[in-house]
């Protein structure tokens, strides 16, 4: 049986892999379908404290997942596909083997949030994307307008980053004010390449019968008119929604799915702890999900060591 188990490979997730390998508890650390976590997707990170150059986002991780490592934590390619909390050992179904488990630690993180629209599915991979330092260097994006849809740090992220190889960046958001932070809005609203479009909503993304994207269909907010615009790609960066459906039943969460811990980083199940996006809607940067995983870490150890006295 295992003493810790956590599953994500986030910052969340590492940092808790660290501290509980430093307490000798030798976790098992479980990646999920993206090792290293969203922060991988990211091109430059500059505020993770530590880096006054920045660091690349994939950098970060890599050198997170080796300091755990030097400590004795087993970094294992595996999604969990289900849980038993009602019990114990705890139980994990990870890839169709069961692992059993005295705590585990949930940082399995959020996921980005789609726009709901058919056409969007339709056209996933086709020239709709959720990540611009993934997908912004294709071809197929090269000198083509381009269309990013949200107003928070994300989509302005998205769409500067995107200015190294668009014709024009269009920055769709559906109010007129960005959400990002003061230095973000400014670097974006200050780029040339980057015309932002207030008060409109996407309502389709054209054209499904092509199999590819050739523009998007708009509404405006406040005048209900509508236009298209001619576009090679869109990209949707409209937040997140935490990945948690699989502790559904077992342990307490809000109505957007966030897990609410109890007693410091602990659920109402004893033994099982969260850290990280999966649990946070309010910060949701790299060093509060680090913080909140080295806080799962140490609650897990203190429950061990009152568990075998
Ligand atoms: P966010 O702050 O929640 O912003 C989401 C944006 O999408 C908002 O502008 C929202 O509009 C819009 N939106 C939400 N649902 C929509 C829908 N169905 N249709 C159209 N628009 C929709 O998410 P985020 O930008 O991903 O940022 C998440 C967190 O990560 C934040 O705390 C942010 O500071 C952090 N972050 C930091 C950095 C950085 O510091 N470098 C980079 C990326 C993210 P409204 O404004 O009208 O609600």
């Amino acid at each position: 049986m295992e003493k810790v188990v956590i599953v994500g490979t986030g910052c969340a997730g590492l940092t808790a892999a660290l501290y509980t390998a430093r307490a000798n508890l030798s976790p098992l650390v479980l990646t999920g379908i993206l090792p290293g976590g969203l922060l991988t997707t990211t091109s430059i990170v500059e505020n993770y404290p530590g880096f006054p150059e920045g660091i690349d986002g994939y950098a970060l991780m890599d050198r997170m997942q080796k300091q755990a490592e030097r400590f004795g934590a087993r970094v294992k390619f595996a999604t969990v596909e289900g849980v038993d909390l009602s019990g114990r050992p705890l139980k994990l179904t990870a890839d169709g083997e069961v692992i059993e488990t005295q705590t585990l630690i949930i940082a399995s993180g959020a996921s980005h949030r789609h726009l709901g629209l058919e056409s969007e599915s339709l056209l996933e991979k086709k020239g709709v994307t959720y990540c611009a330092t993934c997908d912004g260097a294709l071809p197929v994006f090269r000198n083509q307008p381009l269309v990013v849809v949200g107003g928070g740090d994300s989509a302005c992220e998205e769409a500067t980053y995107l200015t190294r190889f668009a014709s024009v960046v269009y920055l769709i958001h559906r109010r007129d004010r960005l959400r990002a932070s003061k230095i973000m809005a400014e670097r974006t609203l200050s780029n040339a390449k980057i015309k932002p479009v207030w008060d409109t909503v996407v309502t389709e993304i054209l054209d499904a019968k092509l199999d590819k994207v050739t523009s998007v269909r708009l509404r405006n907010l406040k005048s209900n008119a509508e236009s298209v615009l001619d576009c090679a790609g869109v990209f949707v960066a409209i937040g997140h929604v935490p990945n948690t459906q699989i502790y559904k039943g077992f342990l307490d969460m809000d109505e957007n799915g966030y897990l609410t811990p109890k007693r410091g980083m602990e659920t109402n199940v004893p033994g099982v702890f969260v850290a990280g996006d999966c649990a946070d809607h309010i910060y949701r940067q790299a060093v509060t999900a680090a913080g909140t995983g080295c806080a799962a870490a140490i609650d897990a150890e203190r429950y061990l060591a009152r568990l075998n006295q």
